[in-house]
């Protein structure tokens, strides 16, 4: 069969899909697939390589890719091409692969719009499709959904850039009347806690609302709960099966970019210590956000667990962290899937969504 990876991306979490790529050759089974790797730069130019054979001992590896198809690539990944769009899809993708895996995270990768590249190309890929992507990328959207499915939620609101330029201190105090301090400020499509900030106070607030518009035109502002972190991985398309449930416990004020993949800071306990009542509980809730946004292929789905018991969904991933010590790789190995299991159960559900269409 042949793979074709797609990793890097112009997203801030191009760090992160660089490390999935990697874990994901290591652990693709070499006689069963061939892989051919397509990188993403920064600056959103695609450079295509020659097939792998080995594992990758350095992320680095991945971006020195060479191919006749991108003379317009300098070593540093700058290109002369960026802006004539046309030029940088390879044409490989037309007719080349049996299968895409696309392994991006955030804007232009996990929001829908490489999913509706290869539905146009008609090429089979792994994850979720258009509308469940761009849904789940975008936090409002999501949120709102959930709502509709009668999803118990934190509070929440919404701001656009040019709303908020041109009265910041009704947003502000509009935040404060509805539910005050703490609060979370957060860019409305992204991940990995980026551009992410929890407030105490006004002045705070005001740079989180700063920080969160340097990376999207569209921010969402939390209530903030005091409360456990549990996630629980799905897998499936019109079948959904749930992982056990992983429980994050941060060692800072929150679960940030750092914790996520620097500094360790972060423990995951595997199974969470939850009731039978409140892990089926999980379960209902995150199958009817799966239904609810359309999913197919994987999902991971957030929740806090309130001082008084509650369960509140927080968010869907559509392409969660996926080296194998995140979370949704590590669910599943402990439910009895492991990391080069799950990747071809991945891609056998991307194909099996592909063929039920045709
Ligand atoms: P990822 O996709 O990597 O899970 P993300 O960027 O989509 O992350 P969230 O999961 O929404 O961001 O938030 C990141 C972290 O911030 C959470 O794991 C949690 O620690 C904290 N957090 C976010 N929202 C709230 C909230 N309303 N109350 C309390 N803590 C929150
Ligand atoms: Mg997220
Ligand atoms: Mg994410
Ligand atoms: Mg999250």
């Amino acid at each position: 069969m042949k793979l074709c990876l797609l990793y890097g991306g112009k997203s801030a979490e191009h760090e992160v899909s660089l490390q999935t790529a990697k874990a994901v050759i290591g652990a693709l089974d070499k006689n069963k697939f061939d892989i051919y790797p397509i990188y993403i730069s920064k600056q959103g130019q695609w450079a295509e390589g020659s097939k792998i054979t080995d594992t990758i001992t350095d992320v680095a590896q991945l971006q020195l890719l060479n191919n006749n198809s991108n003379e317009g690539l300098s070593s540093t990944g700058e290109d002369q091409l960026s802006h004539k769009s046309t030029d940088m899809i390879p044409s490989s993708l037309q007719s080349g692969y049996d299968v895409v895996f696309p392994l991006l995270h955030g804007p232009n990768g996990e929001d829908g719009t490489i999913q509706g590249l290869l539905e146009v190309l008609n090429i089979p890929y792994v994850g979720n499709g258009v509308l469940a992507s761009s849904a789940g990328m975008d936090k409002v959207t999501m949120k709102n959904l959930f709502a509709q499915a009668g999803l118990r939620q934190v509070k929440y609101v919404s701001y656009i850039r040019s709303v908020w330029e041109a009265d910041r201190d009704t947003a502000y105090n509009e935040v404060e009347a509805r539910f005050g301090y703490p609060c979370f400020v957060k860019p409305a499509n992204l991940g990995s806690s980026v551009g992410i900030s929890k407030c105490e106070n006004r002045e705070e607030l005001v740079a989180a609302f700063e920080e969160a518009f340097r990376y999207d035109r569209k921010i969402i502002i939390e209530q903030g709960v005091t409360a456990r972190e549990i996630e629980i991985g799905l897998l499936g398309n019109d079948e959904v099966s749930c992982s056990v449930a992983g429980e994050i416990v941060p060692k800072k004020a929150f679960y940030d970019y750092e914790a996520k993949y620097q500094d360790g800071s972060t423990e995951l306990v595997i199974p969470a210590d939850i009731s039978e009542e409140q892990y089926a509980e999980l379960r209902e809730m995150a199958i009817a956000a799966y239904k609810e946004l359309d999913c197919s292929g994987l999902a991971r789905v957030d929740f806090f667990i309130t001082e008084d018991g509650q369960v509140l969904i927080n968010e869907v991933n559509t392409m969660p962290g996926f080296t194998p010590f995140s979370m949704f790789p590590l669910l599943w190995k402990h439910t009895g899937l492991p990391y080069a299991e799950l990747i071809e159960r991945l891609i056998d559900l991307g194909i099996e969504r592909f063929e039920e269409k045709q």
